[in-house]
């Protein structure tokens, strides 16, 4: 009561009377990013229970200061919001963690061993998963095959994904239990990708990896929440503290359910569902939104395509580097009416839509859906997303303002896709690829998120990205497209308020204002006033959730 009561005071005097009760926390000599325009920069907060109850200069903020008030000295320190992270596939990062790793594994004999010696440490007959590998780093960046894994896992089946989620490779073991054979065919949407002979190569793309999906067996409800734990130590450790799960399944969402309960939940998950299912949802009365600050459901996430580096994202042109295809719309597109029509039911229902669209062509396509649903079903405040955006034409740049449809992003993808996607789709589609300053120019709303598993989950390598644009592989210092380069400030905004108003949170979190969620990160160095280059080794050093300091780096 007598917090509720603070609350109240501080909400309606806001800075401008000291406090009648003591603040929980106290946070001073702060350099501190609001990302509130209209009081950006201040030296300290105060905080009462989990909510903000003051913002402003040292000495104002002292004066919240109480016999039991926790007192922090920033000593200088850059602090901005807690990081929202508006595109995570949660569980699956968590379970990578605890697998084998193979996204920097250089070449296809280290590929090999690291797998070998993974194995060898499994019990027999364990699927081994994840794995993130990505042959676009090798010399000669062609597909791993089973023969290349094969001796070294004869006792455990195989079926391990690139970096990207949209292609496995699974060794014979795990194609024998799947039953696919040179006389499987390729299901609508996917690839089964086929030496000289015919025989499958065990590379499995896009609704392919289906085939084997369907006979791993579901990991325990225990091994879930282990995975997730990992997965919460991990967003702590790098200022995450609301996290946008595009994965979060039945199942998974009973996980979160349970560590919510255990008072185990120290992040904040938006956890969308597939649109396709969105009528098992809608009949249960969920509507966008619903849930409590940390756990909210209400959220769909499809597919229109697939990826760039799986050759599955959908272009209006050929692949200049496989002159065959422009190509593949996901299975959610066949046919289009399919999509368009879980689209109309879901928004009809008042839940949220987010759709996944890579090329040039599977965005237009999305956005003329999105018209439609305006259309037929009337204006109102739906938030329409789509994930990636990744290449777009100038005129469906402009849509995405015009329109209200947020882009959903992640700008780690620019500097890692920079490194090879010009010679798959050319320098003029290049310049509508990841195109942050044009979207932000047209007046879209950006949200910005890894896409971890399959990028780090890491917002100082997210901005860093979207303000250098300097790719991984270091040939381009200056940056690829460095006309899409935007500001320090505008990434953090993009990965904070933009990422809240993603969700529907922008009135509880996502700045550093009176009322709002205390959710807050300590940074290494000023990201503001640095060498951009240098955001790359800034790290984190504080997290505080709700008030709590639940990450501090050693
Ligand atoms: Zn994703």
């Amino acid at each position: 009561m007598k917090h509720l009561f603070a609350l109240f005071i501080a909400l309606m005097f806001s800075t401008f009377i000291p406090a009648q009760a003591p603040a929980d926390l106290v946070l001073v000599n702060g350099k501190i990013r609001t990302v509130n325009d209209k009081q950006p920069e201040v030296e300290a907060v105060a905080v009462l229970g989990n909510r903000i109850a003051a913002v402003g200069s040292t000495e104002e903020i002292r004066k919240w200061v109480g016999e039991n008030t926790k007192v922090i000295d920033l000593q200088g320190k850059r602090v901005t919001p807690g990081f929202n992270d508006s595109h995570a596939h949660f569980l699956d990062g968590g379970l990578g963690l605890a697998s084998v790793q193979l996204r920097d594994a250089q070449t296809p004999e280290e590929f090999r061993d690291r797998i070998r010696d993974f194995a060898a440490k499994s019990p027999k007959g364990r699927w081994i998963l994840n794995g993130n590998w990505d042959h676009e780093k090798w010399a000669r960046p062609l597909l791993p095959t089973r023969r290349l894994i094969d001796s070294v896992t004869p006792d455990n089946p195989v079926f391990i994904n690139r970096l990207d989620g949209h292609m496995c490779l699974a060794n014979s073991l795990a194609l024998k239990l799947a039953g696919v054979t040179r006389e499987t065919p390729d299901p609508p949407g996917g690839t089964i990708v086929r030496d000289s002979n015919g025989e499958p190569t065990g590379v499995l793309k896009d609704a392919a990896m289906n085939y084997v999906y369907k006979v791993i067996p579901k990991p325990s409800e225990e091994v879930m929440a282990e995975a997730i734990r990992a997965a919460m130590r991990y967003a702590a450790e790098n200022g995450v503290t609301s996290v946008q799960d595009m994965s979060a399944s039945p199942d998974v969402f009973a996980v979160y359910q349970k560590l919510l309960a255990n008072g185990e939940l120290n992040v904040r998950i938006y956890g969308l569902q597939p649109l396709s299912e969105w009528e098992r949802l809608a009949r249960a009365g969920v509507r966008a939104g619903f849930g409590n600050d940390k756990l909210k459901i209400g959220g769909l996430k499809g597919f229109a395509d697939g990826s760039l580096g799986s050759t599955t994202a959908l272009f209006f042109e050929p692949y200049l580097d496989d002159p065959k295809t422009s190509g593949l719309p996901s299975d959610e597109m066949f046919p289009e009416s399919k999509m368009l029509n879980n689209i109309l039911g879901a928004d009809r229902a008042g839940l949220q839509i987010a759709v996944h669209a890579i090329g040039d062509k599977a965005n237009k396509t999305i956005l003329d859906m999105f018209a439609e649903v305006e259309k037929q079903n009337g204006p109102r405040d739906r938030r329409l997303r789509i994930e990636h955006a990744q290449h777009l034409r100038p005129e469906e740049i402009k849509r995405f303002g015009a329109g209200r449809v947020i882009a959903s992003m992640q700008p780690y993808h620019a500097i890692d896709d920079g490194r090879w996607a010009e010679n798959r789709i050319g320098p003029d589609r290049a310049k509508g690829t990841y195109a942050f300053r044009s979207l932000l120019d047209a007046g879209a709303t950006l949200a910005f998120g890894s896409d971890w598993f399959v990028a780090p989950m890491e917002p100082m390598m997210g901005i860093y990205a979207a303000v250098t644009r300097r790719t991984l592989d270091g040939k381009r210092p200056r940056g690829w497209v460095p006309e899409q380069k935007i500001t320090v400030a505008e990434a953090v905004r993009a990965y904070t308020l933009g990422s809240a108003y993603a969700s529907f949170d922008e009135r509880a979190k996502g700045s550093i204002e009176v009322g709002k969620l205390a959710d807050l990160a300590a940074l290494s160095a000023d990201i503001f006033n640095i060498d951009p280059v240098e955001i790359e080794r800034t790290k984190v050093v504080m997290t505080i959730l709700d008030g709590k300091v639940i990450y501090e780096r050693k």
